[in-house]
């Protein structure tokens, strides 16, 4: 049985207290339910307040991205053993505006996730299809390669640490999301190529988030779709009015 896990990525938006407020606000709505699971993913510098401030609830907070080395002199990068020493337990990786705006090969989220997965996080890894590649009938040729590469060297048992988010391009914050339909044939088309990545039994127990303008209103028939188990958020996670009822939806 996979359980719900419903993500929010407040991507470079909100301010120190707006950050603190949406967390405390969750935390006394849906800080103790244990049905589903529920991530905030904040800015960096924000990281160690809303830990702190979330402490004792069931609420998980992760990063938005990590480095793909241990340490030393990389200047302005974070790696993933800070985020664990500063309580983060998860980490978003090869979300598509750091693949599309920032140039991550699949090969660099590769690294970053074996970073992740030694330091000790747990690991969302997105995938997804530009317009034109969906348009050029290419949909799975691209999430197939985004999701072996992006989890080569990834060993069976550390699988129970990844979630994937299949996330098309061509709706994160544009208002137009996949139908149920067209998220639960990706999805079910992920869950077969990691069925042959491993194997059906540990394929059938990994989580697949859809995402890309998830709402209060669609959130329901999303999750109804096949294989989606769940759903990392942007633009709605940033208030609790939009993101409360992702959480609770029935
Ligand atoms: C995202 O960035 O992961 C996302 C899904 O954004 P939005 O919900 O705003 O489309």
């Amino acid at each position: 049985m996979r359980k719900p896990f419903l993500a929010g990525n407040w991507k470079m938006n909100l301010d120190r207290a707006r950050s603190l407020a949406l967390a405390k606000s969750l935390r006394e709505k849906c800080g103790s339910r244990t049905d589903r699971e529920v991530a905030v993913c904040p800015p960096f510098v924000y990281l160690d307040e809303i830990v702190r401030a979330l402490a004792g609830s069931k609420i998980r907070v992760g990063a938005q991205n990590c480095s793909d080395e241990v340490e030393g002199a990389f200047t302005g990068e974070i790696s993933a053993r800070m985020l664990k020493d500063v309580g983060v337990s998860l980490v978003v990786l090869g979300h598509s505006e750091r693949r599309h705006l920032y140039g991550e090969s699949d090969a660099l989220i590769n690294r970053k996730v074996r970073q992740a997965l030694v330091a000790g996080l747990d690991v969302i890894l997105c995938v997804g299809e530009l317009l034109a590649e969906r348009d050029q009938g290419v949909t799975e040729h691209v999430v197939s390669r985004q999701l072996t590469k992006g989890l080569e060297g990834v060993d069976e048992p550390d699988l129970a640490r990844v979630t994937i988010a299949y996330e098309p391009v061509w709706a994160i914050g544009t208002g137009r999301t996949a139908s149920p339909e067209q998220a639960g044939e990706v999805h079910t088309y992920l869950r077969g190529v990691l069925a042959g990545l491993y194997t059906d039994a540990t394929a059938a127990t990994v989580r697949i988030q859809y995402g890309g303008s998830v709402k209060p209103d669609n959130i329901s028939s999303l999750m109804a779709a096949p294989n989606v188990d769940g759903a990392l958020v942007g633009g709605a996670a940033l208030k609790l009015e939009s993101f409360l009822p992702i959480v609770e939806y029935k």
